[in-house]
């Protein structure tokens, strides 16, 4: 194999840098069903420690700085 040829394979097999952050990778990974019961959630108020505790119950990782940065809009995410 050349050169060329190896390092293009390298390079196609990385994975693929994310712009979102942890938060944002946990939405984008719900069905849309989830995504509305989570936006009920905010507009009832609830806290980012009991979202966060009810997500990991449901096998979603993410953590309440995480949550608080996204809210605050303050991650790593594209703002527009
Ligand atoms: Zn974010």
């Amino acid at each position: 194999m050349s050169l060329e040829k190896k390092l293009e394979e390298l390079a196609n097999s990385q994975k693929p840098y994310s712009k979102f952050c942890a938060y944002q990778m946990v939405l984008n990974s719900m069905p849309d069903k989830d995504k509305k019961v989570l936006d009920e959630a905010w507009s009832k108020g609830l806290s980012a420690n009991i979202i966060v505790k009810a997500l990991r119950a449901e096998g979603y990782k993410t953590t309440p700085e995480a949550i608080r940065l996204h809210r605050k809009g303050v991650c790593k995410c594209p703002k527009n």
